[in-house]
């Protein structure tokens, strides 16, 4: 059986978990290993980050320091996870889905602005797959109009956008280490901060509303309650699971990239003759390898070529269904303008197993399943 996720487990995992517990004695947040996974990232980012319990968490973050009230206006596509949404609707706003661009599936930078009233706040970009959305475009647009900008950048670690890495071009930025996600801690994940004036609210934000970080980097010499918060701060077995995987990050980059680029050649052929589209790479982007999809020509076909694969053991799955046509999206938000692809193309994309441990082997096996259900059609 070849499953769709594998989560990343690298040598090392069980020994900094191990030292968690019996070296340091300590399993709640903000240890040593916290602190190692922290400067890793900032010293890759550029920017002040914090760790969190997941994305999610870290969303909720952004849209508390955006200080989103009940009916400010958020725009995204709908084509994404529900906690892009939901972070904003726990805050009371009313989501403004915008369509995507069929060929990254990522939010048209060019329908934005229609979707701009007085009431909007923020734009959340996502960047499906670890492809980057126009950035250079949203971060005009969102000048212009003063809103913020949140990046939901959940796949995007070590991706980049001109250079800039994914999550440090906007205000805000969420990375996830969910399972299924490129770097893993289980349940994790991780706020980009970009700019200073917002770093003394985060750290309180993430401690229950308390300067428990000032006190202890030594800045005061008592801690209490100043603002509202919650516990937004992982376990040092989380980070400490984690750590190894941030010493190797460019190997297991290179590693995804390469599988990706394999699936790429051997299913070229079946694009070649108008069978399948194959994801699409915008020259200003440097993609991580987090999803490899295909399009097959609607939704009937992908229904028969997922079963297909399932009777070969192989593990393959359709993704997001576009929010506005939830029970939650329908209540919490609309779509501006025409929806041309968001449902179109959701209905046709499958996901291909993509993780680090997969073997080239187990990608020629896959394709080549792949090429015997399209030889009739
Ligand atoms: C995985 C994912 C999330 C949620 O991440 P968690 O760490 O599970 O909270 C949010 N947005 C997108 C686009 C994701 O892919």
């Amino acid at each position: 059986m070849i499953p769709f996720n594998e989560p990343l487990y690298v040598e090392k995992g069980l020994t900094y978990i191990t030292e968690a517990i019996l070296k340091y004695r300590r399993l709640n947040g903000d240890g040593v290993f916290t602190e190692r996974c922290t400067n890793w990232f900032e010293k890759k980012c550029g920017t002040k980050v914090l760790l969190t319990t997941s994305c999610t968490h870290a969303l909720e973050m952004a849209a508390l320091l955006a200080d989103i009230q009940p009916g400010d206006e958020v725009i995204m596509p709908a084509f994404t996870f529900v906690s892009t949404a939901d972070a904003f609707v726990l805050r009371g706003a009313r989501i403004k889905f915008v369509d995507i661009r069929k060929d990254t599936m990522n939010i048209d930078e060019t329908l934005i602005e229609n979707a701009i009233t007085n009431q909007t706040k923020a734009i959340v970009p996502v960047h499906y797959a670890g492809v980057g959305c126009e950035m250079d475009r949203i971060m005009e647009i969102a000048k212009q109009h003063h809103l913020f900008v949140i990046e939901d950048a959940a796949q995007g670690m070590m991706a980049a956008y001109k250079g800039r890495y994914l999550g440090t071009i906007g205000e805000f930025g969420a990375y996830s280490f969910h399972e299924t996600k490129n770097y893993t801690m289980g349940e994790g994940g991780l706020i980009l901060i970009n700019q200073k004036e917002y770093v003394h609210r985060g750290e309180i934000l993430r401690e229950k509303g308390t300067n428990r970080a000032q006190f202890f980097r030594g800045e005061v010499d008592k801690y209490s309650w100043i603002d509202l918060g919650s516990s937004y701060l992982p376990s040092e077995m989380n980070a400490a699971y984690l750590m190894p995987q941030l010493e190797i990050a460019e190997e297991i980059n290179e590693r995804r990239l390469k599988l990706w680029n394999l699936y790429y050649e051997e299913l070229k052929e079946l694009e070649e003759k108008e069978k399948i589209s194959l994801p699409y790479i915008p020259k200003e982007c440097k993609h991580n390898g987090h999803i490899f999809y295909i399009k097959t020509r609607n939704q009937k076909e992908r229904t028969e070529l997922i079963q297909f694969l399932g009777q070969y053991d192989i593990k393959a799955v359709f993704h997001y269904i576009p929010l506005h046509t939830s029970i939650a999206g329908c209540k919490f938000g609309e779509f501006v303008g025409r929806d041309k692809y968001t449902t179109e193309e959701s209905r046709r994309l499958v996901r291909l197993p993509m993780y680090y441990a997969l073997k080239e082997e187990e990608i020629k096996y896959v394709t080549a399943c792949i090429k015997k259900f399209y030889e009739k059609r």
